[in-house]
């Protein structure tokens, strides 16, 4: 296994010169986390205010860095100058990978993956951000499946260090192991998996939330359970604090796509705590209120 890896890694590209498409959340910290740590970035949207977000959004996380001693205000420029804006694609065709992170639709990523393909040189590597769309699917679109895979980063971008690297039918070795060295490059810890509904971490996660739902069914406390993951079991934040992060909406949409593909064992009783906060628009902390108040 080992000196398959090896060879693998051994077909990696270089990835001299990155792009994002998308520069809200994800892409504004994908930009952020790639041009850190050495590899200039072109980040393009279709809308400025987006790209003007996405720069300020760095700069304060650069700023912080500085106030704590961690960073100079040089190392701070260098970084900035690394994120190059764009609202076409003429910067984005010198890129050896793209990575795709615009809204979470399988018609506008497809839409601007074969938009994109038209522009690369033809080793460069495509990839996609997406949480919840097959990456089969997504590649239908392209001349070229070979290159295309998933590149799954979490929020923070700059947080969080797993990122999963999803194999398509079509993906070749080259491309995961190119995507694999870009996410090490990065900083982060990439795992690679294949395509399937909640790729790793949604098929850990969502059985753990059908657990939670069913305790919250079963009369329990939903602040108590948080306290016993917390204090008793270590864990960072308890199920219900993490969905507060995560979002309701973000949460219902990726708990249908596990029931879809699971039916068997992911189907939900249509009345969990999950899929009643979501229809009392308690979304959690990005509209204030979950199961928590934020305001
Ligand atoms: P977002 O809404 O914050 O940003 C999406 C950006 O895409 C916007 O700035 C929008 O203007 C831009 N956009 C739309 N169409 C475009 C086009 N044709 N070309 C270029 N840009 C375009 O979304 P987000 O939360 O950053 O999510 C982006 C992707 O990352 C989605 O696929 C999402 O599922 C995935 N993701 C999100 C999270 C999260 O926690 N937010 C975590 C992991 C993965």
């Amino acid at each position: 296994v080992k000196s398959k890896a090896k060879k693998a890694i051994k077909t990696a590209h270089a990835v001299q010169h990155a792009a994002v498409l998308g520069a809200g959340i994800m892409g504004g910290g994908i930009a952020y986390q790639s041009a850190s740590k050495g590899t200039p970035i072109v980040m393009k949207d279709i809308n400025d205010n987006a790209l003007t977000l996405g720069l300020s959004e760095a700069a304060k996380l650069l700023t912080a860095q500085v106030e704590r001693g961690r960073s100079s205000p040089q190392k701070m420029a260098q970084v900035l100058n690394a994120i190059t804006p764009a609202l076409d694609y003429s910067a984005v065709k010198q890129a050896d990978i793209v990575v795709e992170a615009v809204v979470e639709n399988p018609k506008v990523k497809s839409a601007v993956l074969a938009e994109v393909e038209q522009v690369l040189a033809d080793d460069a590597v495509i990839a996609s951000n997406t949480s919840t769309i097959s990456i089969d699917l997504l590649a239908q679109n392209l001349k070229q499946p070979q290159r295309f895979c998933g590149m799954h980063f979490f929020n923070p971008v700059h947080k969080m260090p797993l990122v999963e690297v999803i194999r398509g039918k079509d993906t070749s070795d080259s491309t995961i192991a190119t995507v694999v060295a870009y996410a090490s490059k990065m900083g982060k810890t990439p795992i690679v998996v294949n395509d399937c509904p909640g790729f790793f971490v949604n098929r850990v996660l969502f059985p753990y939330f059908a657990g939670f739902n069913a305790l919250i069914a079963d009369g329990a406390d939903f602040a108590v359970v948080d306290k016993v993951m917390e204090k008793q079991f270590g864990w960072p934040m308890g199920p219900a604090y993490l969905l507060d992060v995560v979002g309701m909406d973000t949460g219902h949409h990726a708990q249908e796509v596990m029931a879809q593909g699971f039916p068997e064992r992911m189907a939900t009783s249509g009345q969990d705590a999950l899929q009643l906060m979501f229809a009392q628009n308690r979304l959690g902390q990005k509209n204030g209120k979950g199961f928590y108040r934020y305001n």
